[in-house]
């Protein structure tokens, strides 16, 4: 089949590469022409593991070809996905403004019967608005469906090629027969739905997630204040079949380009519709509030963070991945800073990407130069390079001794047997 992909960031370059890998002609698209100069040769603007491999492959193929040009990309394609962001508006809901934008730009080149297929996360009532544009700028014939896009950052290659279901939101037999094919090689559950479930879908799923992360460090909150260890209270709730032990993340709560904003966004929507949004509102609250309440709780137990230097250990919002939108560090490191803290940090991919966010920061190599004469070590992200710390090298080099895990990355006794003052999360 021949693909056009709108849209170069993180979910449109690994569709572009997946579809290509599957032995389809596919085009990636962007506006962004520094972007689109680096994946025609191969190279990734962002960090993402094996996607670099599978975009190389797709390209000495032939398969796969990058261009800013609409005329050249949707001329001679018989689907177009949209994978352009879709922010937050300041109202909260989505900014569909860019995905509007595409429609209006692809309409013109459209070959008769072509499936428009909307990938980005948007609201129900989206693709009644991008059908209407196109049709102000064509007479031929096309479709407009959708296709969430359920892969996560760090493993969204494996994600891709791996789902555990291909949700597709249509009403028409030929779009869902045509759509099904095309993902047939990815050997998944393919579920067709009415576009506006699927879209429901994608906000349920991103909404579910972030009110787990939220609810289990509620709890970790109240381990803090009675000696239970919240590390241990999910052991102990994972055996129910109806909990189970995945995806209980105590900590920093919830970051990244999708979680925060899809919440709001959704919470936004339910109101705009004249539904309730007291849920949706109640968890965006409690993630919001929770960086800003864990440094007031760190700074009374290093007895305050003024005059000394905090050593910080990932910069990206999760393990591997060079994406900041989003990341703890943005809201931590002000924070250290306003209240004295003078800040080292430290990142295995993320450091070009957060150099320009922050001011007075040192940027380090290493683990054990961002370390050097610090007084205190946070570890906000669980990249595997963090998850053997040497405490006694780190001890040699610090100038005080506190080592604040807030992944509970390691167990107390652990980290204290080395001569540290270990501070974790609801334990
Ligand atoms: P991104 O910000 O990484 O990339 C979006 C790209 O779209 C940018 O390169 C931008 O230049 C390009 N663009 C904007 N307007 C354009 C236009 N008119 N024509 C061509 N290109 C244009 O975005 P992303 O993280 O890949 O997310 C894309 C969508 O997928 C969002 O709706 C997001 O919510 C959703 N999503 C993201 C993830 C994720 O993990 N990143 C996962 C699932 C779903």
């Amino acid at each position: 089949m021949t693909i056009a992909v709108i849209g170069t960031g993180f979910v449109g370059v690994v569709t572009a590469a997946a579809f290509a890998k599957f032995g389809n002609q596919v085009y990636g698209l962007d506006i962004d022409a520094t972007k689109i100069k680096k994946l025609e040769q191969a190279q990734l603007p962002f960090f993402e593991p094996g996607l670099e491999e599978l975009v190389k492959a797709g390209v000495v193929s032939g398969r796969l070809k990058f261009t800013t040009s609409y005329t050249t990309a949707i001329s001679g394609a018989e689907v177009i996905f949209i994978s352009v962001g879709t922010p937050s508006a300041p109202d909260g809901q989505a900014d569909i403004k860019y995905v509007l934008a595409a429609a209006q730009s692809l309409a013109p080149y459209l070959k008769s019967g072509a499936i428009v297929v909307v990938k980005s996360t948007v609201p129900p009532s989206t693709n009644s608005k991008i059908e209407a544009i196109i049709k102000q700028h064509t007479k031929k014939d096309f479709y407009v469906t959708s296709a969430p896009e359920f892969l996560k950052e760090g493993t969204a290659v494996f994600d891709f090629l791996n789902p555990n279901r291909v949700v597709i939101g249509t009403t028409n037999p030929h779009v869902a027969k045509i759509l099904t094919e095309l993902h047939q090689p990815l050997e998944a559950e393919v579920v067709v739905v009415r576009p506006e479930s699927a879209q429901m879908a994608k906000y349920a799923a991103n909404a579910y997630l972030a009110q787990r992360i939220t609810f289990i460090n509620q709890m970790a909150n109240l381990c803090e204040k009675n000696g239970a260890d919240v590390q241990e209270v999910v052991a102990a709730i994972g055996f129910d079949e109806r909990i189970g032990g995945h995806y209980w993340y105590p900590g920093l709560g919830y970051g990244g380009s999708c979680f925060p904003k899809d919440v709001k966004e959704l919470a936004a929507y339910s109101r705009a519709i004249g539904e309730g949004d007291g849920l949706f509102v109640k968890i965006d609250e409690l993630n919001e509030a929770r960086i800003p309440k864990l440094i007031h709780k760190w700074d009374e137990k290093v007895s305050g963070f003024t005059g000394k230097t905090v050593a910080v250990l990932g910069l990206s919002f999760k393990p591997n991945t060079s994406d900041v939108r989003e990341a703890p560090a943005r809201k931590v490191i002000p924070l250290l800073q306003s209240l004295g803290a003078k800040v080292t940090a430290y990142d295995p991919q993320a450091l070009e990407e957060s150099k320009s966010l922050y001011q007075n920061v040192t940027f380090a190599d290493s683990i054990l130069d961002a370390a050097h004469t610090a007084d205190v070590l946070i570890l906000l992200i669980e990249w595997d390079e963090f998850k053997s710390l040497d405490f006694n090298k780190l001890k040699s080099v610090m100038k005080n001794h506190v080592f604040i895990d807030t992944r509970n990355q390691y167990e107390p006794e652990e980290v204290e047997k080395h001569g540290f003052k270990y501070i974790g999360t609801g334990r």
